[in-house]
């Protein structure tokens, strides 16, 4: 006997549980499956982003900045202090408190809104019928006039170097080392490699990036990727462009434990010795076992579920979402996919506007962006004016002794139409969003620019940015 649903949500991550808790706010009688358990072996709601993803990180990122700030910025401000030290139980700890809170009140959350949580693995079969293999080792069956797909994304294993979860890892075991590495490795330049990099590399850990592409963060624009890369050598984090890593080898027992990487750049084949290496080359759709043989479901050949502009898989009432199918992996963009779906099962306009979606990076400065970027326009032929504005000429920012960085805006030559917002700075993860509503808005520069912007504060920085398009920042020369 099948328990009866309006809709399934297989995964209970940031995509998922949006769609579950839209879908039962429209009157829907929802079930959500995760199969996921915390730290304490206990069933953890939120996906990735809640347990070892976005939150932990930027747990991790706030402590590590705070000790960096006691040896490099306090003396400014005439603070001095005798003997920093960084406790690694007790800031890991704080993470682990923050996630549970955060899991735990999904859990809440589908209470309130009367969605049923179940908890194992999850795989639909055809017909819309999901069999649930809970962790007590009972199945239970759900039928579903809809099932939404959201089972998230897994890091990338490299075939050479295998996590153990100790000397190799993840972001998972990059989030709880128990003492800060003397030297620690990270394969790939990317989201994880910069963030989980710097959260070591401000503890006082020697870190190493190695990065196969010949250029720094090939996806943002050229400019911010310069500026940052300039700030993070000033940091001291050292990262090696064109290196390609070809070979791992541990060495030593317990505490003694090496890691020699081997791996290929512009002067041959070199060797590093670490005692910690992080492997962030990417992450691939958790789809394995998700879908039994016969739903009708297609895979890619990414393994990711392939679906339509709507996220309709093309099975009758069978969705997919989040980072399991096409589109960037982030939260946010899994946010909106799942309450789109959600509404457009509820006969609802649904709607997920993919050039609006802002990107951050939480190093420090700070990198954002929304929109194409200058490399992008060029390549597409597309007439385009810019502007930008250095946050060394924000009072704000300059009392704050944040002066790095820059915010810049490309608008349409001839239509003045925001075309994209590149920043990189100090807080760039909350301004990124004055981009994303204006485009959202199909707004032009000039509208930004006749906005009045609080003084001082770090937003005025895109307030002259914007000015600066048609040369009137009154800040700089233009
Ligand atoms: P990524 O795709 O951002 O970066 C991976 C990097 O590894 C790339 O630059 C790639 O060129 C490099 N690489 C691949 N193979 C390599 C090799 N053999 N040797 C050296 N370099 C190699 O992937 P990630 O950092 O693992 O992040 C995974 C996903 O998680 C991304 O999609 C990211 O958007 C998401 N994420 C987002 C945030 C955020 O929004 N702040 C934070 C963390 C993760």
């Amino acid at each position: 006997m099948s328990e009866n649903y309006d809709v399934v949500v297989i995964g209970a991550g940031p995509a998922g549980y949006h769609a579950a808790i839209r879908a039962a706010q429209l009157g829907m009688k929802v079930a959500c499956i995760d199969a996921a358990l915390g730290k304490d072996g206990k069933p953890a709601l939120g996906g990735t982003c809640l347990r070892v993803g976005c939150i932990p990180s930027k747990a991790m990122l706030d402590s590590s900045r705070q000790f960096w700030n006691m040896g490099h910025l306090f003396g400014d401000h005439g603070i001095s202090f005798k003997d920093a030290k960084i406790d690694v139980e007790t800031m890991v700890g704080r993470k682990d408190k923050i996630v549970k809170q955060f899991t735990g009140g999904i859990a809440m959350l589908f209470k309130a809104n009367k969605v049923t949580a179940y908890y194992g693995f999850a795989q639909l079969q055809p017909g819309n019928v999901v069999k649930v293999k809970q962790h007590d080792d009972t199945e239970v069956e759900l039928k579903g006039t809809n099932v939404i797909l959201a089972a998230g994304s897994d890091s990338i294993e490299l075939p050479f170097a295998k996590f153990d979860g100790q000397t190799i890892v993840d972001n998972v075991g990059a989030l709880d080392f128990t003492e800060v590495p003397k030297r620690l490795a990270v394969i790939g330049a990317g989201v994880i490699g910069l963030e989980l990099g710097s959260v070591w590399k401000r503890l006082g850990a020697e870190v190493t990036i190695l990065e196969a592409l010949p250029d720094f963060l090939a996806v943002a624009d050229a400019e911010v990727a310069k500026a940052a890369a300039k700030e993070f050598k000033k940091q001291g984090l050292e990262i090696k462009l064109g290196a390609k890593v070809s070979a791992t080898e541990v060495t030593g027992k317990g505490k003694k434990q090496e890691v020699v990487v081997t791996y290929t750049d512009a002067s041959g084949e070199q060797t590093l010795t670490v005692d910690k290496l992080l492997v962030a080359v990417g992450r691939r759709a958790a789809t394995k076992g998700v879908l039994a043989e016969g739903t009708g479901v297609q895979l890619n050949e990414r393994g990711q579920i392939v679906v339509d502009e709507h996220c309709h898989t093309g099975v009758d009432g069978v969705w997919a979402i989040g980072d399991c199918v096409r589109g960037p992996m982030l939260a946010h963009k899994g946010f909106e996919e799942g309450i789109a779906v959600a509404e457009l099962i509820a006969g609802l306009p649904g709607h997920v506007n993919f050039d609006t979606i802002p990107w951050v990076i939480y190093t420090e400065p700070e990198i954002a962006w929304v929109g194409k970027t200058e490399q992008q326009l060029k390549a597409e032929g597309v007439p385009y004016k810019a502007g930008s504005f250095p946050f060394a000429a924000n009072g704000r920012a300059v009392a704050m002794s944040e002066p790095a960085g820059f915010v810049k805006v490309l608008a349409h030559a001839e239509t003045d139409r925001v075309l994209g917002m590149h920043l990189v700075g100090v807080n760039v993860s909350e301004l990124v969003h004055e981009g994303v509503l204006t485009m959202e808005f199909s707004g032009s520069a000039d509208d930004l620019a006749r906005i009045c912007h609080a003084h001082p504060s770090l937003s005025e920085v895109v307030h002259d940015a914007a000015m600066a398009v048609s040369k009137r920042a009154i800040h700089k020369a233009n």
